[in-house]
């Protein structure tokens, strides 16, 4: 059993030895640039992005040549904002969308450009219908699975309502559920490798083939990433985010069945011990998602109990560790502050035992009763 008990899969996940061993030859004797056209040592690296970009594609049913690589979902995120002006996005969105449309006006809609979401972190479609009888979008920005309660949002009725061009944060959801960009009718899609047990630092984007011309990199230089993404291409690490999708492709049906094995098992642990908490976001969510209320009179005393122990988070890992900025999207679900404040993001991934969540949880009912002055 590894210890300390890493349940936090949704800030970042462990790197699969797989994915390890694959890389290994492009950090060693593999190293040429992708871009030196003419010797063995280029064109080695060139066929193994080349492959990596074909495993990529297939794992969200794209063409390999409407994938880009980049550092990752936020450089993702803010390529695609950023050659938009009329942007529409949800509350719940991950900082690095909702930062950047904040910063952009859309006219007639004033503070109510945001679609709101259900108690459950659903996207209200009536209010999108709404909106869109006051603004005129030229793009709805809207996450796939939400990275605090997991709620998978409806995407495909989403483009189908408006017919907006769509955006849409894939970084959860890849790998976690099976993901069809031509049938979701995404526009242009975001990913980071290392929420699928690929490294840190490299992700993508996918852009629909006919909707590249009108999207301008975010940085100039080289004409790398078809000149969507200039600098030196990271030929290890997006090797290791191909094979991490080309394992997601071929495990996730099994994987998706353990990680609702682990769940229950954390959940009825829990619940036995401590009875009352509440259960945040819907019940088919992200397969690895737990999002509860703990019965805790003081969590900063909860966290530096277990810290060593448990890795769990407060909402997101990009804001965590400020107890004071409430999660935006528990409260756009009109979650009470009072619960949002004793409210913990647990995570389970490929890695986790049965074993190793039951003691989890047996630690954490055992903080809480002692923060609480009990045992
Ligand atoms: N979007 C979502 C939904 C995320 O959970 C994250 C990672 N926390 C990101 C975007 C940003 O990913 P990265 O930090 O790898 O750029």
């Amino acid at each position: 059993m590894e210890s300390p008990i890493y349940l936090d899969n949704h800030a970042t996940t462990k790197i699969d030895p797989r994915v390890l061993e694959a890389m290994m030859p492009y950090l060693t004797g593999n190293y040429g640039n992708a871009s030196s056209e003419l010797h063995i040592f280029g064109w080695t690296s060139k066929e193994a992005v080349d492959f990596a970009r074909e495993q990529v594609a297939k794992l969200i049913n794209a063409k390999p040549e409407e994938i880009f690589f980049t550092s990752g979902a936020t450089e993702s995120n803010n390529l695609i904002l950023s050659n938009k002006e009329k942007i529409l996005t949800s509350s719940i969105e991950h900082s690095s969308v909702y930062n950047v449309c904040k910063n952009k006006i859309l006219d007639n809609c004033g503070a109510a450009r945001e679609i709101k979401v259900d108690q459950f972190g659903t996207l209200d479609l009536g209010h999108l219908k709404y909106l869109l009888t006051v603004c005129k979008p030229g793009l709805i920005s809207v996450m796939l699975a939400n990275n605090e309660v997991g709620t998978i949002q409806p995407i495909k009725d989403i483009r189908s309502i408006t017919g907006v061009p769509i955006h849409s944060d894939m970084a959860q959801a890849l790998g976690k559920i099976p993901i069809d960009v031509k049938d979701l009718g995404a526009d242009f899609a975001s990913f980071s490798a290392h929420k699928l047990y690929g490294p840190k630092g490299i992700g993508a984007i996918y852009i629909r083939e006919d909707m590249q011309e009108e999207i301008s990199p975010l940085m100039y230089g080289g004409s790398q990433e078809f000149g969507i993404r200039p600098g030196t291409v990271n030929v290890p690490s997006i090797v290791g985010f191909g094979k991490a999708c080309d394992i997601a492709e071929k495990e996730m049906s099994s994987e998706v069945e353990k990680l609702k094995m682990l769940r229950a098992t954390f959940f009825n642990i829990l619940m036995d011990r401590l009875s009352i908490f509440d259960y945040h976001g819907s019940e088919d969510n992200l397969p690895g998602n737990l999002n509860i209320c703990l019965p805790c009179s003081n969590m900063y005393g909860l966290f530096s109990e277990i810290g060593t122990k448990v890795a769990i988070s407060f909402g997101a890992a990009c804001s965590s560790g400020d107890y004071t900025n409430l999660s935006r999207t528990l409260k756009s679900m009109n979650i009470p502050d009072s619960i949002i404040t004793r409210s913990i993001r647990v995570g389970f991934g490929r890695f986790n035992t049965k074993k190793e969540v039951a003691l989890a949880a047996n630690i954490i009912a055992d903080a809480v009763e002692k923060v609480n002055g009990g045992k």
